[in-house]
């Protein structure tokens, strides 16, 4: 099977969670970058967790946020899970960090309160499987408040938020499915990364 590289952006949070799932899967070499240069050499990109202002001033910093809104422009895929939905986001209520602003979508940050500053919930997310919730855990998570353009929402709570969303080759979680032993997001991921390089 040809390999597919998927870059891990390894500025701040746990990016190397992310590194570890997709180790796992077939044929998937997995690059943690932190300069322009490792970002071209990337077929698909994951933005973890972490402190989306942090990860923000951090981009710029390292020259990086150009380097992936090119690669996107040229179609590369890119998954943001919490902190790296919010930097994809357009919108964030309330605040103007810096964000990459590729996916018609309004973040609300920190959404659960200092209450709930955790939580696991089983999610449908009938893209990836109509049979088996995943298990998502949530850690001072945003949600999505508004879905517009060409951007689909993948998934809900129960109570009708929004925690999971695709536009195009781009996909958001509020959650991270790095801690847990499901590989199937980050699968379905690569599989977006796949078909974009054979289309
Ligand atoms: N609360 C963080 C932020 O606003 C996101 C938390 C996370 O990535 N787990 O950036």
């Amino acid at each position: 099977m040809r390999r597919t590289i998927i870059g891990v952006l390894g500025l701040q949070g746990d990016f190397e969670k992310h590194a570890e799932m997709l180790h796992r899967l077939d044929g998937v070499v997995p690059l943690v970058v932190r300069t322009p240069e490792e970002v071209r050499s990337c077929e698909g990109l994951i933005i973890p967790g972490g402190e989306s202002t942090t990860v923000g001033k951090l981009m710029v910093r390292y020259g990086v946020d150009e380097a992936i809104k090119d690669r996107a422009r040229e179609g590369m895929p890119i998954f943001g899970t919490c902190t790296g939905m919010i930097l994809l986001a357009r919108e964030i209520e309330g605040s103007d960090q810096y964000r990459l602003g590729l996916m018609d979508i309004t973040v609300r940050r920190n959404a659960f309160g200092r209450q709930i500053d955790s939580f696991e919930t089983d999610l449908q997310i009938p893209a990836i499987c109509n049979s088996r919730p995943v298990r998502a855990v949530f850690i001072r998570a945003p949600i999505v408040s508004e879905v517009r353009g060409n951007a689909e929402v993948l998934s809900r709570l129960p109570d009708g938020r929004i925690v999971m969303v695709r536009q195009g080759p781009h996909l958001a979680a509020a959650f991270h499915p790095e801690l847990t032993d499901d590989t199937r997001i980050h699968q379905y991921f690569v599989d977006i990364v796949r078909g974009c390089a054979s289309a």
